[in-house]
């Protein structure tokens, strides 16, 4: 088997939601080799091969993989992080397995800009974040500066549509 194990070493609550919980864990071997095919059987990725480093999210919980560790955001519960790393350590053995038949994706899909961000928002510009416009709200929202909550209009059922795409690629950012 290619990977043997992933055992976590830490579990605290979640920054954002302390209902949550985040933890870390290591791998029984190192896997940046296989990292560009997980890029490439995961659709929602982003992938720095320099950096080695891989994000997704799944179910709503953000995954952060490197060579030796991963990190995990909004998991449930501890049973919830055991399931997780059994399906973690799944995929990984099942793309290891099937690496021949898979094309190693090394892109770097870089971070969104403003712009692209903007253009998941109300653009109603009704300062109700306290912002003077949607745009300086995406601009802040990307350094950290903003939270979506703070973006009242995006949780009403007039941008229920808008609302499940930001949300996954805020996470994906780990903002
Ligand atoms: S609350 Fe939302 S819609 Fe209103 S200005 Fe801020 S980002 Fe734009």
């Amino acid at each position: 088997m290619y990977l043997e194990a992933i055992e976590i070493v830490f579990i605290q609550p979640c920054l954002a939601d302390a209902n949550k919980i985040r933890f870390k864990a290591v791998f029984s071997r190192d896997i940046a080799g296989v990292l560009p095919y997980l890029n490439a059987v995961l659709p929602n990725a982003t992938y720095n091969h320099e950096g080695q480093v891989l994000t997704f999210v799944r179910e709503g919980r953000l995954f952060t993989l490197y060579p030796r560790e991963l990190a995990v955001a909004k998991a449930a519960n501890t049973t919830d992080a055991y399931r997780l790393i059994d399906w973690l350590k799944d995929l990984i053995n099942a793309t290891y397995e099937r690496r021949d038949e898979l094309k190693p994706d090394y892109s770097l899909r870089s971070r969104p800009k403003p712009l692209e961000i903007y253009g998941w928002l109300p653009r109603t510009n009704c300062r109700k974040c306290g912002e003077l416009t949607c745009l300086a709200f995406a601009a802040k929202l990307l350094l950290g500066e903003q939270r979506l909550e703070r973006c009242a209009p995006l949780f009403t059922a007039e941008y229920a549509h808008l609302k499940e795409p930001l949300l996954e690629i805020v996470a994906a950012l780990g903002l």
